[in-house]
């Protein structure tokens, strides 16, 4: 698949702003795994421009994420969205005049995804249950001892 994430850093001479605006298919991400289901498309918004000899690169990236509650694992939907985030590219280290920033949308959007995540928000079913197990578990506890008797 061509990208469609390229910068022409010669037409960004002089001071021109590019408008970066993308809707991008989920496999965009080339993720596939059975915890980490991309079904929505990424929403992607920003600009560019050089300067004498940077490349700048402001981007936001919006997108959702399926990934089962750590505690039921029931699959849940987990918004993504990222602040802007500036990238500052030296022009030295580009190896053409061509910038691919494919790579930098993917990493940006895979640093969000959460290590934990509950499902309702915090209020999983299974909370309550895991909670209710361990009261249970604490009230069966013999505080009977043999004395107890005759105090
Ligand atoms: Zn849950």
């Amino acid at each position: 698949m061509d990208s469609l994430l390229k910068l022409h850093t010669q037409q960004l001479r002089d001071g021109k702003r590019h408008e970066i605006e993308h809707i991008l298919p989920p496999d965009f991400l080339q993720i596939e795994e059975q915890d980490l289901v991309f079904k929505s498309p990424i929403y992607l918004k920003g600009e560019a421009y050089v300067t004498d000899d940077h490349l700048i690169l402001q981007l936001s990236a919006q997108t959702e994420v399926m990934m089962p509650c750590n505690l039921c694992n029931e699959m849940i939907f987990i918004p993504l969205q990222t602040e802007e985030i500036y990238h500052t590219i030296p022009l030295s280290e580009l190896e053409s005049t061509i910038f691919d920033f494919s790579d930098l949308v993917r990493e940006e959007i895979i640093l969000l995804i959460p290590q934990f995540v509950e499902c309702q928000g915090g209020r999983c079913p299974q909370r309550n249950l895991l909670s209710k197990l361990m009261k249970t578990k604490a009230n069966s506890t013999p505080h009977h001892t043999p004395f107890s008797d005759f105090l």
